[in-house]
């Protein structure tokens, strides 16, 4: 035992607690939270900060959320966990209906998984079995587009972004996938149908050791922030018809009304063979995740080796907790309050964002559903902006040159404005 017990609570964590994506020999800066409500988060030192951030998309209807609170104390006094292997239990069996419900047809066959990465491996999974039950195991590659994040799990690793994920530091250990160009239009560009062609031969080319497509429809997330022209998609959907190759889509970051629609492969009415659900599914209160399929991937891995079986089963799969929040999440979610909660935000992100394009700071503003990012011309000192945003009320975390915010949808407008009033000044200030 190390002599820990008297440090303070910033020195012990400081010296023992690994935080995401930094060193632990000189990591980032971390505050202490106290409490959080709505969409106000209150660190340690007593500094209320207005969140931009919904803890990484997650906290969609805000901090404490009087029914989520709740459901979640309810279930505690019912039973937080059981094992999934051969027992089940209310919860599961009601969040498993509302996803049926809401997830358009034939996606019906639900995987409740632990973490979003998790729910990635399981879709990938789901995708070689299928193939591999059809006697057709050269079917094992993935095709995705550049500029993606799909995870920090070793499969999901190996469809991330080639430049920006994490290839580089790993790249013996990664599976090498086919990665297509990031697309080039915007939702917001003309079609042309040039910018479909190396899609096409990408398929044309390797079809025949393609298990499926894997890509975030619309927005890339962590891997850069960026939208795409639904087109793109598509033009996907139809080759991965044409081709035999199935499509997973991974709305983790942006399922559940986040793009201005419940979910994003809507914006190119396109239904993906496989989708990928996760962080604003309990409303940001725990981890929990679900891959859905259709009858026809689930028949088809049911005739397959090892009995049929998808071969996973996390020890927390299903957790009774974490289902009852998200189904409560779910139902306010079908309230529909959302959509007139994201159109005020992406009015509000357009009117103060979209200007500072004409700042030389900035190289890109733009805005898509209740996203707003300012993609800068130098990377952002985050240490730096972070202790500039606390100054100003503001939780917003920046990476490499963007700062960008998707708060919780239940935002008032005068939150809003402090934010992003707090991004215009840290871009006039660079
Ligand atoms: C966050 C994210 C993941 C990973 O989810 P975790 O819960 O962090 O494992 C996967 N895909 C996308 C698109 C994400 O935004």
């Amino acid at each position: 035992m190390t002599s820990s017990s008297r440090l303070s609570n910033e020195a012990f964590d400081h010296q023992h607690l690994w935080h995401p994506y930094t060193s632990m020999s000189h990591p980032l800066p971390s505050y202490e939270v106290s409490s959080a409500k709505g969409a106000t988060i209150t660190l340690k030192s007593g500094a209320q900060l207005i969140d931009g951030m919904s803890s990484w998309w997650a906290v969609i209807h805000g901090y404490r959320n009087p029914r989520l609170d709740k459901v979640a104390h309810q279930q505690i006094d019912t039973v937080s966990h059981v094992m999934f292997g051969g027992l089940t239990h209310e919860p599961a069996i009601k969040l498993g209906r509302q996803l049926v419900d809401m997830l358009p047809a034939p996606l019906e066959k639900v995987f409740i998984a632990d973490s979003g990465s998790v729910s990635v491996e399981v879709a990938i999974k789901m995708a070689l079995q299928y193939w591999l039950a059809q006697s057709r195991p050269e079917k094992s590659k993935l095709l995705t587009i550049k500029g993606g994040y799909h995870g920090d799990t070793f499969k999901a690793m190996s469809v991330c972004d080639p430049e920006n994920g994490m290839h580089s530091f790993f790249n013996k250990a990664i599976a090498t996938q086919i990665f297509a160009d990031a697309p080039e239009l915007t939702p917001d560009d003309e079609w042309d149908e040039n910018s479909g062609q190396q899609l096409t031969l990408w398929f044309e080319q390797f079809h025949k050791e393609l298990a499926a497509v894997i890509l975030e429809p619309i927005v890339q997330g962590a891997g850069g922030m960026r939208f795409y022209h639904p087109n793109y998609l598509k033009l996907i959907r139809a080759l991965c018809d044409k081709y035999e190759v199935l499509l997973i889509a991974d709305e983790i970051a942006t399922g559940f009304g986040r793009t201005g629609r419940l979910f994003a492969c809507e914006h190119a009415e396109v239904t993906p063979d496989i989708i990928c659900l996760g962080k604003a599914l309990t409303g940001g209160y725990m981890t929990l995740a679900a891959t859905v399929t259709t009858a026809k991937v689930a028949e088809t891995i049911g005739q397959g080796p090892a009995g049929g079986a998808l071969m996973h089963g996390p020890t927390f799969m299903g957790n009774p907790l974490a289902c009852a929040v998200a189904s409560e999440s779910l139902a306010i979610i079908s309230e529909g309050n959302w959509q007139q909660q994201v159109s005020t935000i992406e009015k509000h992100l357009k009117e103060k964002l979209l200007p500072l394009n004409e700042l030389s700071s900035v190289r890109e503003a733009r805005v898509f559903g209740a996203i707003g990012v300012l993609e800068m011309e130098q990377t952002i000192d985050v240490a730096e902006a972070q202790r500039l945003f606390i100054k100003r009320g503001v939780w917003i975390r920046p990476f490499g040159r963007l700062l960008y915010i998707m708060p919780p949808y239940i935002i008032s407008e005068q939150e809003l404005s402090t934010l992003c009033s707090a991004m215009a000044d840290y871009a006039k200030s660079v």
